[in-house]
């Protein structure tokens, strides 16, 4: 039998957890077996519900993140657009009349803008 393997102490939690030991990178954690012979961080369930939680903390982040980029990247196209918009207007005012092709050059460039 190799040596550097321990045997498990059935008074401990049956989880490995890691240790600062180069030798032993993984001991058997300390605390007093609760459950199937996990304390109740280490049971299996406990471990899956952690994940479970973590996992949709991370999703939460990445669509808050997702969204906050579109944000950016509409906020960018609206911006993109001032000058043209500007320049119409512009026209508009000066000619004091809104000509059809005038008109459908303004719907066109609303129609671009993000909602
Ligand atoms: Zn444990």
């Amino acid at each position: 039998m190799n040596q550097l393997v321990k045997a498990v102490d059935p008074s401990k939690c049956k989880y490995k957890v890691r240790s600062t030991d180069v030798w032993h990178p993984r001991r058997q954690c300390n605390k007093a077996p609760k459950l199937d012979g996990y304390c109740l961080q280490h049971h299996p369930d406990a471990l899956a519900k952690r994940k479970r939680e973590a996992d949709a903390r991370w999703k939460a982040k990445c669509d808050e993140m997702d969204a906050a980029a579109k944000r950016a990247r509409d906020d960018r196209t609206r911006l993109s657009l001032v000058p043209e918009m500007a320049a119409l207007l512009t026209r508009a005012s000066l000619g004091k009349v809104v000509t059809p092709e005038l008109s459908q050059q303004i719907d066109t460039l609303l129609a671009k803008l993000p909602m």
